[in-house]
């Protein structure tokens, strides 16, 4: 049969710079659309409104542009080619929730903080894991009617299946399994009406009909809870691939004492975008071969998701100062 054309996304949260890790994302994500004829989507997780900030969003973009890393499509907002944004997008979740409660895969909890305090304390003392067991799991329709008759504020749970087994063959980790006694029945709106990250991705991946979730090794732990979300609102399970930690000369995690670690100060410094790029490119990639100098347009054509290490990359500056002689 026709094979499904890959769409795959880069989902950074614009609290900060764009970091060598995000960039290396985002690149290996651009790759796999050019190599493949597919679709890069740009998703910006901008729900923690805290901590998200628009100037964020616009230094990443401004640096992904200077990769050169443009993405395929967008909605119509702010232009014909603005990038996703989850803020715009609250309607959806909301949408996709509802569905979970009517189909009994999620229900309203208005358990105050002071009974989640108190459960957490309880199951601490007795050695059980810290998740909910509260008894809006089981509430009739009546109880709820008149919790909400109350004026009570409530969120959305979703109802976990006891004791199953999740297993996900990751591209590059190869077989990861959970079991769903790890977690408890979590929130998925709050009562503010705010959807939960872990919600979003999984609803926007669903929607936006990604094939393939390329992605920091970092966020693996999030994997259980967005299978348990697709398989709910029966949707495609994409595949995935989470990547290896990029790691310091010194094998520590690299972090601001190493110096430069953005996209952005390494522009200002004067390195060239295409040495950049090739040096993001071995970051836990490679040829096979010997190669090491690499233009966009080769990697597009010699990028594939089974030559990606699961051993860490390191972070190796003189040849990223090596790279740049060589451009
Ligand atoms: N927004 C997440 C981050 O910036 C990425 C989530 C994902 O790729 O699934 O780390």
């Amino acid at each position: 049969g026709q094979s499904t054309q890959v769409r795959v996304r880069f989902a950074p949260s614009p609290t900060g710079n764009l970091h060598v890790g995000g960039a290396r994302t985002a690149l290996f994500n651009y790759l796999y659309a050019r190599k493949t004829g597919g679709k890069f989507i740009l998703r910006v997780e901008d729900t923690d409104t805290a901590r998200s900030t628009r100037a964020s969003e616009e230094a990443m973009i401004r640096d992904l542009k200077w990769l050169g890393l443009d993405w395929d499509e967008g909605p119509d907002v702010g232009g014909p080619h603005g990038p996703y944004r989850q803020s715009e997008r609250t309607a959806i979740y909301k949408e996709q929730a509802d569905k979970l409660v009517a189909a009994g895969k999620a229900y309203p909890c208005f358990c105050t903080d002071e009974e989640l305090e108190a459960m957490k304390k309880e199951a601490e003392e007795k050695k059980l894991p810290p998740i909910y067991r509260g008894k809006w799991a089981s509430a009739t329709p009546e109880e709820v009617e008149a919790a909400k008759a109350q004026g009570l504020s409530y969120c959305y749970r979703f109802r976990v299946p006891s004791n199953q087994n999740v297993t996900i063959q990751d591209l590059i980790r190869g077989e990861v399994t959970w079991n769903t006694d790890t977690l408890g029945d979590f929130v998925i709106l709050r009562s503010n009406g705010m959807p939960v990250y872990n919600f979003c991705v999984a609803v926007d991946d669903a929607c936006m009909g990604i094939t393939h979730v390329l992605r920091a090794e970092e966020h693996l732990p999030n994997t259980l809870r967005q299978m348990l979300i697709y398989e709910a609102l029966g949707y495609k399970v994409p595949q995935f691939g989470h990547m290896s930690l990029i790691l310091a000369p010194d094998k520590s995690k690299l972090s601001k004492r190493h110096g430069a670690t953005s996209v952005g100060e390494f522009r200002e410094q004067g390195y060239l975008h295409t040495a950049m790029n090739n040096f993001l490119a071995l970051l836990g990639w490679n040829d096979g071969t010997e190669q090491e100098i690499f233009s966009i347009d080769e990697l597009s054509t010699k990028f594939s998701l089974d030559r990606i290490t699961k051993s860490p990359a390191v972070f190796d500056k003189v040849k990223l100062g090596w790279m740049n002689g060589q451009w």
